[in-house]
C-alpha cells in the first residue's frame, strides 16, 4: 500500500549551506530549469503551490527547505529544492554562483542522504545533466535519477526511449524512476523512495 502524500512545510531559503537549519536527515532534488521539479516536488506533496511551478524557469535561485512533516520516523526530515541548473537567459552573475552555491550544499551539508537528479524523460539526458552526473560520481555523492515528463513520450516509443536515457547516463534502465507528475505515474513509488532516506 502507498503511503499518504508527504506533507510539507516551508522553512526557509537561502543562499549558502551554513545559513540553513540542521536536520537529521535530508534528501535533494536538483535538474536542469524547466524539467519539471516544481511539478514533482508539489505531486509529492499533493499541493500545487508549494514548489512554484513556472514557465519562467531559472526564476528560483535559491536553496530552499521543506520539512517533511509527521515523515522519517522519530526524527523527521528534510527535502531541498535546489535551483534549476541551465537556464540561458539567467543573468551571467547569477550563473557564475550557481556551482559554489550548488557544489557547496552538495559536499558540506551534514545529513544529505540523497541527491534525486531529474532528468528530461523526452529529451534528457543533456551535456549539462551529463556533467552534472559525472561531477556527482566524481564526488561520491549519492544519487538517484528519475525522468520526467512521462507522460510526452509516445507509449509505442517508451521502450526505446528509456534504453537510450539510461545509457545516456551510464546505467540500467532498472536503476531510473520514471515518473509524470502530470498524469500521476509513480509518484507513490518516489514518495516513498524519499521516504526510505528519510527514516
Ligand atoms: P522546473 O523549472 O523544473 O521547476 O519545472 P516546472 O515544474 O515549472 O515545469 C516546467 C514545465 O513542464 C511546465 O510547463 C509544466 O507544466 C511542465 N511539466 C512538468 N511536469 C510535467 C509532466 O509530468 N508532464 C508534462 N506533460 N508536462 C510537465
Amino acid at each position: 500500500m502507498p503511503g499518504p502524500p508527504l506533507k510539507l512545510r516551508f522553512v526557509s531559503s537561502a543562499t549558502r549551506t551554513h545559513q540553513l537549519p540542521d536536520t537529521p536527515a535530508e534528501v535533494a532534488f536538483v535538474g536542469r530549469s524547466n524539467v519539471g521539479k516544481s511539478s514533482l516536488i508539489n505531486a509529492l506533496a499533493n499541493q500545487k503551490q508549494l514548489a512554484r511551478v513556472s514557465n519562467t524557469p531559472g526564476r528560483t535561485q535559491l536553496i530552499n527547505v521543506f520539512e517533511v512533516v509527521g515523515g522519517g520516523g522519530s526524527g523527521g526530515g528534510t527535502l531541498v529544492d535546489l535551483p534549476g541548473y541551465g537556464y540561458a537567459k539567467v543573468p551571467g552573475h547569477v550563473r557564475k554562483d550557481w556551482g559554489p552555491m550548488i557544489e557547496g550544499y552538495l559536499l558540506e551539508r551534514e545529513g544529505l542522504e540523497t541527491v534525486f537528479v531529474l532528468v528530461d524523460g523526452l529529451i534528457g539526458p543533456t551535456p549539462l545533466d551529463v556533467q552534472m552526473l559525472d561531477w556527482l560520481a566524481d564526488n561520491e555523492v549519492p544519487h538517484t535519477i528519475v525522468a520526467t515528463k512521462m507522460d510526452k513520450v509516445k507509449s509505442s516509443k517508451r521502450r526505446t526511449r528509456k534504453k537510450e536515457l539510461a545509457e545516456g547516463c551510464r546505467l540500467e534502465v532498472g536503476d531510473i524512476v520514471w515518473v509524470s507528475s502530470a498524469k500521476d505515474v509513480n509518484i507513490d513509488q518516489l514518495r516513498d523512495l524519499v521516504r526510505s532516506h528519510l527514516s
